[in-house]
């Protein structure tokens, strides 16, 4: 019989440590609901000692979402696990995940402490989390390159304080899934006392190996897989949620186990964050890529014609995939945009709702029919990305065979409104030019992409942007059926997301030090 194992989701903090993945605290409180929706057994939402505002928002997640474990991360250290013991007070489930160094490497050069202070801290640790909860996951950071022997004599410890469940981290992406899988059964015949907690596996990307790991490690006996929503992450990322999920699903006689998540919401949830951060999955990204499901060579279409199973091992429908439905125009009601919104799993209050309903009426004069995606357009780049701190007022252009120009009006914190003239050598970098004029900002554009975000001539077009502010690289993105109105919203976007970015990035610094696992 296939053994259930625990799906452990750390999008909202290993995920969201990575450049340019910021979340707003409302985004990340409906990403959480998402989760739960999902039906994840543990998210981690947040590392509380690091921040004031990560405090906050681990905070908002335990009161709001019931079903799920809540999970905050903590160093070894009193201050980290009071600060997540904090956070976690308002949580049904709550659960501290206590982490260190268990390699030399790491050790020596990042804690500069010895192998027997390394045990003192982590039987304080967890003596100190089981104080606040019988729920205590230890990590051993950078378990892949630790002496085994030392790595045993640690998780030992650990267990005999009382920690429920034991990670054992490829905090670097470093190993390889035999390599991992003997891990895990030396680790069970070295510490026999390993049979009454769960095992976990945590497994990075930079060899592209992170669900190979992590399969592995489940069948070596984790009970514990830690993953994030289209493998955002550290570097290369974590493993993908959605493939070990499906790996599962659809290969049940090799890879036997099962988990309670509903595949059905796999392609919303994967939705849902990519609009969030901005960054959305590769087209070939396994299970919520854009063609994960698209047959183009005329010999697999003539297959699938005749049956699906010729080359489709997964039916688009059973991961939420379903092509997107007409579903309103210009004619529909507040009832009708506001049933639709429910349904894609979200629940606008009355005043949202009335802000999306007037960008509807606008969106539907201008386009024939609206989908679901443009509806997820709207409520994430609409006007929606708080905290919004800068607001586009207007844009005028003019381009064509003279050199561009652009005006712009911004309002934002502590001035009613401000604009700016300048030119380019097309319109967006003039539109550009003119935000950076108005701001008195530094704006270098990295990278700048055009997509449509439903098919049709009428479509809304995204503008997905990297851009590098004074100094600070971030991502933004904006939609309009005005390309040029859209890469000024996706500039405005990531303006938006400075402040909380500069957060980040100042935990970054010590980024081995506080984002170990
Ligand atoms: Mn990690």
């Amino acid at each position: 019989m296939a053994r259930d194992v625990i799906i452990f989701d750390t999008t909202l903090r290993d995920g969201e440590q990575a450049p340019g993945n910021a979340m707003s605290p409302e985004g990340k409180l409906r990403l959480a609901r998402q989760l739960d929706a999902l039906g994840v057994d543990v998210i981690e939402a947040g590392f509380p000692a690091a921040s004031q505002g990560d405090l906050r928002g681990v905070q908002q997640v335990a009161e709001t979402v019931r079903r799920p474990v809540i999970a905050a991360l903590a160093r070894c250290h009193d201050r980290d696990i009071a600060a997540a013991a904090e956070a976690l007070q308002g949580a049904q489930r709550k659960r501290i995940h206590v982490f260190i160094a268990t390699s030399d490497l790491h050790l020596e050069q990042k804690l500069r402490i010895d192998r027997a202070a390394c045990i003192e801290r982590v039987r304080a640790a967890v003596r100190q989390a089981k104080g606040f909860t019988p729920d205590v996951e230890f990590s051993a950071e950078d378990a892949t390159r630790s002496d085994f022997d030392f790595l045993a004599r640690v998780v030992l410890v650990a267990i005999t304080e009382g920690a429920t469940t034991i990670n054992l981290p490829d905090t670097v992406g470093y190993t390889t899934p035999a390599e991992y899988a003997a891990l895990f059964r030396t680790i069970r015949e070295r510490v026999p006392e390993a049979a009454n907690v769960v095992l976990s596996a945590h497994c990075h990307d930079d060899l592209g190996l992170a669900v190979a790991n992590s399969l592995a490690a489940i069948e070596a006996g984790a009970g514990q897989v830690e993953c994030t929503i289209n493998g955002i992450g550290e570097r290369a990322g974590n493993a993908a949620l959605e493939e070990i999920v499906m790996a599962g699903r659809t290969r049940p006689q090799v890879v036997a186990f099962q988990c309670q998540v509903n595949p059905r919401e796999i392609v919303r949830t994967s939705r849902m964050l990519s609009l969030e951060i901005g960054v959305f999955p590769q087209p070939n990204k396994a299970i919520v890529g854009r063609n994960a499901f698209a047959h183009e060579a005329g010999i697999h279409q003539h297959g699938m014609l005749q049956n699906g199973l010729t080359y489709e091992i997964i039916a688009p429908e059973t991961v939420g995939a379903g092509g997107s439905s007409i579903v309103l125009g210009k004619h529909s009601g507040r009832h009708a945009l506001e049933r639709r919104y429910r349904e894609l799993g979200y629940e606008p209050d009355a005043t949202t709702l009335e802000q999306l309903y007037e960008a509807f009426t606008a969106l539907a004069d201008k386009k024939r029919q609206i989908l679901d995606e443009d509806l997820l357009t709207l409520l994430h780049e609409g006007f929606h990305q708080a905290p919004e701190v800068y607001n586009l007022i207007s844009l005028r252009v003019t381009c064509g065979t003279e050199t561009a120009t652009a005006e712009v009006r911004l309002a934002g914190p502590g001035f009613h409104e401000r604009s700016a003239s300048a030119t380019g050598n097309g319109p967006i970098a003039a539109a550009f030019a003119a935000v950076g004029e108005a701001l008195g900002r530094t704006i270098e554009v990295l990278d700048l992409s055009v997509q449509s975000v439903t098919p049709g001539r009428d479509s809304l077009g995204r503008v997905v942007l990297q851009v590098r502010i004074d100094g600070k690289s971030l991502s933004g993105h904006g939609a309009s059926t005005d390309i040029v109105e859209a890469g000024a919203r996706a500039l405005v976007h990531a303006l938006n997301k400075a402040d909380h970015a500069d957060g980040l990035e100042t935990m970054a610094l010590g980024s081995s030090y506080y984002w170990g696992v």
